[in-house]
């Protein structure tokens, strides 16, 4: 069988960038290939049988895609395409630029031999993002964020008869007719890229947000935010035991911070987000805002009073937090909220008493809501500092109960 390196890894590895994404592709049977290499390596494998595609899993994690070599066939546009078996050179006809449309062979005796029907490699030289034909972005409206990822990552230029066709594309309705979860897919790939707000001034240059939300305003504001998010996750994955976080799903974050109720509501919807992902959301505008505003304000605040305002917010919320206090906005104070959010996630939200409900009912009071605000007062003295031992809190926790007769 023939067998090639194809797409992506051929374009990086003639750019000289490092690529851990290995597509292979065969002419012929890619299920039957993959199956006979995953039992040499030991390998386990994931077949997808509609496109002939599979997918290895190398005992050291590596993963390789197998496909065979096919050619696609459009319906509908924006729907997922017929396929059937093709040449390598059909193959690559079906790609979405010519610098993703090169093969290397793999067989020996054509080791290195590089398939390039479509001047992928001239393209590479002149810095050019060039689709295959006119019909490409209308067959796959997914590719006109590929165009902005390339272009931006790259620092490419389109093409002229290109960058008409991404531009009739843009302003026809193609988008709308994305699933949820393929649009999710494209907005957060675009959100992962190096300098997100580059990304997102591609999107509003095409008036595409209006594919999010036609509501949804792109101010300095939001560009500023999205620009300290990068900075935010780095100080983040500083700190000690800090969970991870999706740094995607913090910068849509930042794009919707000026966005009400209902639009956030709407794009989660529109972008089918995962309930995680959706309950981070809630948590892009006037929340963070308010807490941000309490904590700069207030330059007395006890560690406890800080600890409820952060206790109930998910890490892409904090992260989000801690980029808003990066905005000039936040003046003087930015510093030391800093550090407040740091102690919390450092030591406060780790925070424990010794004392349980059972022991207070030991001590007699009935169970009732005096439960709770007992035990959440003396949790605040152990984060202000005001009990240090366990038997300086059960000495409170008495004093309290016998108050509370
Ligand atoms: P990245 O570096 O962002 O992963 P990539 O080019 O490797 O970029 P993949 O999504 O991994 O992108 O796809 C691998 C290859 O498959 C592409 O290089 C391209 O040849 C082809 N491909 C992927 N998506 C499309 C698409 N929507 N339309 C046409 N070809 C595509």
């Amino acid at each position: 069988m023939a067998l090639y390196l194809v797409g992506g890894v051929v374009r990086d590895l003639l750019l000289g960038r490092k690529t851990l994404d290995l597509d292979l592709t065969v002419e012929g049977d890619g299920l039957a290939f993959a199956r006979s290499v995953a039992g040499r390596y030991k390998a386990s494998v994931v077949q997808y049988e509609r496109f002939a595609t599979a997918r290895l899993v190398l005992p050291d994690g590596q993963k390789i895609d197998i496909a065979s070599t096919r050619r696609e066939s459009y319906a509908d546009p924006a729907a997922l395409p017929k396929v059937e078996p093709s040449s390598v050179r059909v193959d690559l006809f079906r790609r979405d630029f010519t610098i993703n449309a090169m093969a290397v062979q793999l067989n020996a005796g054509n080791f290195g031999l590089l398939h390039d029907p479509y001047s992928g490699q001239r393209d590479l030289r002149s810095k050019t993002l060039r689709v295959l034909h006119e019909e490409s972005f209308r067959d796959d409206p997914t590719r006109i964020f590929r165009a902005i990822r390339f272009m931006q990552r790259f620092g490419f230029s389109l093409e002229s008869g290109s960058r008409r066709l991404l531009a009739e594309a843009a302003a026809a309705n193609l988008i709308s007719r994305l699933s949820g979860p393929r649009l999710r897919n494209e907005v957060l790939l675009l959100l992962a890229e190096h300098q997100p707000s580059r990304a997102t001034d591609w999107l509003v240059r095409l008036n595409l947000l209006r594919f999010l939300h036609p509501r949804l305003r792109y101010t300095r504001r939001v560009k500023r935010l999205l620009d300290a998010v990068s900075p935010a996750c780095a100080w983040w994955a500083k700190l000690r035991s800090a969970p991870s976080v999706e740094r995607p799903v913090i910068c849509l974050m930042a794009l919707l911070s000026e966005a009400g109720p209902s639009i956030l509501r709407s794009v989660a919807q529109r972008m089918n987000l995962s309930s995680g992902q959706s309950a981070a959301i809630d948590w892009s505008g006037s929340q963070t805002d308010l807490i941000l505003k309490r904590l700069l304000q207030n330059r007395e605040l006890r560690p406890s009073q800080v600890y409820r305002l952060l206790i109930g917010l998910p890490p892409e919320a904090l992260v989000l937090l801690a980029a808003k206090m990066q905005l000039p906005a936040a003046g003087r104070e930015a510093r030391r909220c800093r550090q407040r959010l740091a102690r919390y996630m450092k030591r406060d939200r780790h925070a424990a008493i010794a004392v349980r409900g059972e022991d207070l009912k030991k001590l007699g009071l009935k169970p009732g809501p005096r439960f709770k605000s007992i035990l959440d007062r003396l949790l605040g003295a152990r984060l202000d500092g005001k009990v240090k031992t366990e038997a300086e809190e059960r000495e409170m926790a008495y004093r309290m109960v016998a108050r509370s007769g």
